[in-house]
């Protein structure tokens, strides 16, 4: 049987959980299918960091943005011209990660706001695709895309209720999915799953967080975005090769690889 080929959408590897044994952790991605990992940046800091690991491996690209977490350190002179000056190197290929999180509220919600208006902005003037983060803030999420309708986005580790999140893939959107859909108690996710088309799908992990089930308390890692695949082809009763050549055309059509 021929080995399906895979990739993860949406990594950390920049973390320092990685630091020290990358390579091996790439090592086992590979070997178990996975070709290609876009690592995301939290801050401009990271960004640099994914950068320079996309420089040094063929199969890293990687994104340049402000996360929610960290926005009331967003500048937009400073944040814009990192951003555009980033945009130059053909790894870069998208902005992110950015959005909303009033679960932590890390930043006060008018820092988060403006971060994410800003950068939807300067997406829009590059003609890059973002990377959103939500967590419990879609209305105002929803309200600010409406208005600035960014031509292309992924909602990452989406967790939402169909209902309250259809929208966004009646618009045109991409959702991310994440090992947190193979929880147990996370029936609302999986049911977002049966409904929301593969054709506007993206697999992740996300890693070094959220683990998939079975591996929970253990660093998250690349090779693990196999089970999320799995668990999709499941709930969408295809094969698990479908799956995975949808996805991955869907990965490399968003982000231009
Ligand atoms: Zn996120
Ligand atoms: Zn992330």
């Amino acid at each position: 049987m021929m080995q399906s080929i895979m990739i993860d959408s949406h990594c950390h590897l920049a973390d320092p959980k990685f630091s020290s044994d990358l390579s091996e952790v790439i090592g086992r991605a590979l070997a178990s299918g996975i070709d290609r990992f876009v690592s995301i940046a939290d801050t401009l800091e990271e960004g640099d960091k994914c950068l320079e690991l996309a420089e040094n491996y063929d199969q890293i690209f990687c994104t340049m943005g402000v996360h929610p977490h960290a926005a009331s350190t967003w500048d937009t002179e400073v944040g814009k011209s990192k951003i555009v000056e980033a945009s130059q190197n053909p790894k870069m290929v998208a902005v992110g990660e950015v959005g909303l999180d009033y679960h932590y509220m890390n930043s006060p919600k008018e820092d988060q706001i403006r971060a994410f208006r800003d950068q939807i902005q300067i997406a829009k003037a590059l003609d890059l695709p973002l990377v959103v983060h939500n967590r419990e803030s879609i209305e105002d999420l929803l309200d600010i895309i409406r208005e600035l309708e960014p031509p292309s986005l992924v909602l990452h580790c989406n967790t939402e209720k169909w209902e309250d999140c259809s929208e966004l893939i009646d618009r045109g959107y991409l959702f991310g999915f994440t090992g947190i859909a193979t929880y147990p108690k996370s029936e609302d996710i999986r049911n977002t799953i049966k409904e929301c088309p593969i054709e506007q799908m993206m697999i992740e992990t996300d890693a070094p967080y959220l683990s998939p089930e079975g591996y929970r308390g253990k660093r998250c890692e690349p090779a693990f975005v196999i089970e999320v695949a799995q668990l999709i082809a499941g709930i969408k009763q295809v094969s698990l090769e479908e799956v995975d050549r949808i996805t991955t055309e869907n990965t490399v059509k968003f982000y231009g690889l």
